[in-house]
């Protein structure tokens, strides 16, 4: 298999673990990734169930915009994902969401706060929410890019959620993780709201995650 056959089939697997998880309904949400050695990307298809997706659904997108190859529509918001790309070059795939209690949080647009350990490790602080722009424009993407600094992962107000890392089983797992943040900020509203992590410590998680943690 070449890189083109492989990425595509990783996205399709990545679909299905992504419905799996609840973080989607229906066809909503959407994925992308880099064509390592290449300039192009692969996302998926407009308004397809991830369930019945095949690898030649994905469609091979050049990072101005134009499909290079694949006979579907890309997603409506492959502006934003060409948002990310284009103005971070450590980001190899992109998980769009639209789970609840992470769009609870971006309907109400306040930030998931930086308080517990792995969504600081992997988002690299607290989840900003990005100024509001109507789905599969160029200004959404803009605005992404902005709220995205320093971190890998951003809320879409009234909208959902972005995940962006270095593969896409890491976007994925920071859509999860991040949806799992949410829900404990909202959970946590009970017992007299979450307790923020120090600048300090952040920091320190952070490094921590991305230089020593796990089999190296
Ligand atoms: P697509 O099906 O075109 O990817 O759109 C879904 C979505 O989430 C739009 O924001
Ligand atoms: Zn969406």
């Amino acid at each position: 298999m070449n890189n083109r056959s492989i990425i595509r089939e990783q996205i399709r697997e990545t679909g299905l673990k992504m419905l799996g998880s609840g973080l989607v309904v229906g066809t909503w949400g959407n994925i992308s990734a880099r064509v390592p050695g290449e300039d192009l990307i692969a996302i998926t298809p407009s308004g397809m169930n991830y369930d019945v997706l095949q690898p030649e659904d994905i469609v091979l997108v050049a990072l101005n915009g134009e499909v290079k190859e694949g006979e579907r529509k890309p997603s409506i918001e492959l502006p934003l994902h060409l948002a990310i790309y284009c103005a971070r070059k450590d980001i190899q795939a992109v998980v769009h969401t639209h789970s609840a209690y992470a769009t609870a949080m971006a309907a109400a647009r306040k930030p998931i706060p930086g308080a517990v350990e792995d969504l600081v490790q992997i988002v690299g602080g607290d989840v900003r929410v990005c100024e509001y722009a109507l789905p599969g424009t160029a200004q959404l993407g803009a605005n992404a890019v902005k709220a995205l600094e320093g971190r890998n992962a951003v809320l879409l107000p009234n909208h959902g959620m972005v995940g962006a890392g270095t593969n896409l089983d890491e976007a994925l797992k920071i859509c999860q993780v991040v949806e799992k943040s949410a829900k404990i900020t909202i959970l946590a509203q009970a017992v007299g709201g979450v307790v923020e992590l120090s600048q300090e410590d952040t920091a320190a998680m952070r490094d921590f995650y991305l230089h020593k943690y796990g089999q190296r």
